[in-house]
């Protein structure tokens, strides 16, 4: 028997055109380093039209590649609302990349039109000779002129292009399944690979991201998105707030904690969103330079682990609730989100919300050990953990149609490379990811537990625990310490060591400690490991070691 329910496509066509008529209030607001600057939805709209205009007028058709390369402003949320709706492919490039990374990914992607900050545009400049498919660049909020390009590549000014275009645009209906947006892996082995976002993923996910039981996204919130938007797509927040019309705060390219802080006192957000390395420097900004920032209603963190001591001072200390999440570019971002079930009280509430988190609807989940047995769900047991779903990726970005890492998946499944246990009621609690753990004399040692100990000693405030090899256990964990700045007794290997002796085993103990003024991150602002590796492998890194 067949519904009688109408059929209507999950296009990004038909939420502009939502967005920008129904929440036509609603605000992108762009901190300028010292005050902000503000534009309606109502605006976006018109902007919107203008440049869609302008796009087709270079050419741009269905399924061409549009690429950022930009900081999070309002500019960027223009480009996000337009390319997507008028069946182009939306495609933000990670402006922390190295140059091979960043032309790999541009060409692999085939590039087309590349909108480019004008304060990155000296950095963009020096890539753009070797990017073989671009045509266009335009340059937003900068001098387009200052831009040397190679023949065959037209520059434009952002402003100009849009002043010359009629303010109206007929956005189709799209065909939910068609692409309307890519992001790559960060890549930290082998090349980057490509993930394509269909309309009807992007739809389905952005309306879970707007649920109570991931961030409760209303029209009476000021989501601060800190997280970037070319690390997948922002976590959607661009699409979410258009979908419950919540205002969105830009903080450009000012991410320290000053400025970050500084912007929060003035536009007094309802709730943010970014990785851990951010709440740490914003943390240690607050002891020294106390603020109110209890506006914040509720805060996501994730794309790493968040360290349960660092969560726990921002509820008790700054009465703000932070929120713990997993995801991965392959599956839009949210696949967990930590709310405690109903009841959930103490110790056991805590131990809910320092998990990875419950699975969302949609996201389905299993556990397989290395032989490719499936691991029961029973809060104990460890596997790798598998996931599938309609904001799932079923495959990488080929563009010769020749399978890229057919390997990732199992049967359909995406095999997500993280180590975890599951609970009867659905929470993921991670411990490392299959390349970082720790086999030492056959017995693993989880990173991500052994970092959150090292982290909740006060003096530290931060630490990566990554293996080395050692002849007699095979492996061995080595951390790598940042010491707080003026936090009362500093603290030595051998206080640390004994920190940990109340919650691991001796033979867990770790022997090789170094301490570090920081740690490498990744371009998305996460511990990397690989580089601490190279680093010791390469005698760099100068270590103590305890026996
Ligand atoms: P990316 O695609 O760059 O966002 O990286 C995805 C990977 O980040 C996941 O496969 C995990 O290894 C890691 N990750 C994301 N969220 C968390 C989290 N809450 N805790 C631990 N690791 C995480």
């Amino acid at each position: 028997m067949l519904s009688t329910m109408q059929d209507g496509p999950l296009s990004l066509a038909n939420l502009l055109r939502y967005a920008t008529s129904v929440h036509a209030d609603a605000t992108v607001t762009t901190w300028t380093g010292r005050a902000a600057r503000r534009r309606t939805f109502g605006e976006l709209g018109a902007r919107a039209a203008r440049l869609a205009n302008a796009l087709r007028g270079l050419g741009v058709g269905p399924s061409d590649r549009v690429a950022t390369f930009m900081w999070n402003n309002s500019e960027h949320m223009e480009v996000y609302a337009t390319v997507p709706a008028m069946g182009a492919v939306l495609h933000a490039l990670n402006i922390r990349l190295f140059p091979e990374q960043l032309v790999f990914i541009a060409n692999h992607a085939e590039d087309r039109v590349v909108f480019v900050d004008g304060s990155l545009v000296s950095t963009f400049e020096d890539v753009l000779p070797r990017l073989h498919t671009v045509r266009h660049v335009i340059v937003v909020n900068g001098d387009a002129s200052a831009l040397r390009a190679p023949r065959g590549v037209e520059v434009h000014d952002y402003e100009t292009l849009l002043e010359a275009q009629p303010g109206v645009y007929d956005f189709l209906v799209l065909d939910e399944r068609s692409a309307a947006a890519m992001c790559y892996t960060s890549g930290t082995t082998g090349d980057p690979k490509g993930v394509v976002y269909s309309h009807r993923s992007l739809y389905l996910h952005a309306m879970h991201v707007t649920t109570p039981a991931a961030m409760g996204l209303a029209a009476s919130d000021t989501c601060l998105a800190i997280v970037p938007m070319f690390h997948v797509n922002a976590w959607s927040l661009p699409f979410a707030s258009m979908l419950s019309g919540a205002s969105l705060l830009m903080p450009d390219r000012f991410l320290q904690p000053e400025p970050l802080l500084a912007m929060m006192e003035a536009e007094r957000p309802t709730t943010a969103a970014a990785v851990p390395t951010i709440w740490t420097g914003l943390a240690a900004r607050l002891a020294t330079h106390p603020q109110d920032i209890s506006h914040l209603r509720e805060v996501v963190v994730g794309g790493a682990a968040m360290p349960p001591t660092l969560m726990k001072t921002f509820e008790e200390q700054h009465g703000v609730k932070v929120v713990h999440g997993w995801g991965m570019t392959e599956t839009s971002s949210v696949g967990t989100v930590a709310h405690p079930p109903a009841g959930a009280a103490g110790e056991d509430r805590w131990r809910y919300r320092v998990s990875q988190g419950r699975f969302a609807p949609l996201v389905e989940f299993r556990l397989k050990d290395d032989n490719g047995t499936p691991v029961p769900h029973d809060g104990a047991s460890l596997g790798e953990l598998q996931v599938r779903g309609p904001w799932v990726t079923g495959s990488y970005y080929s563009p010769s149609d020749e399978p890229v890492e057919a390997g990732a998946f199992d049967d359909g499944w995406l095999r997500t490379g993280d180590v975890g246990r599951i609970s009867p009621d659905g929470f993921l609690t991670l411990v490392d990811r299959a390349k970082d753990v720790i086999k030492s004399g056959g017995e693993w040692i989880s990173s991500i537990d052994m970092e959150n100990d090292v982290m909740a000693h006060p003096a530290v405030a931060e630490a990566a625990i990554f293996g080395v090899p050692d002849e007699r256990w095979d492996e061995r964990p080595c951390v790598a310490v940042v010491l707080r700045n003026g936090a009362g007794e500093p603290a030595d290997a051998a206080t640390l060591r004994e920190h940990l002796a109340e919650n691991w085993a001796k033979w867990q103990l770790p022997e090789r400690w170094t301490f570090v003024a920081e740690i490498p991150k990744t371009s998305v602002g996460k511990f990397d490991k690989k580089a601490l590796r190279r680093q010791y492998a390469d005698g760099r890194l100068a270590f103590i070691r305890l026996d």
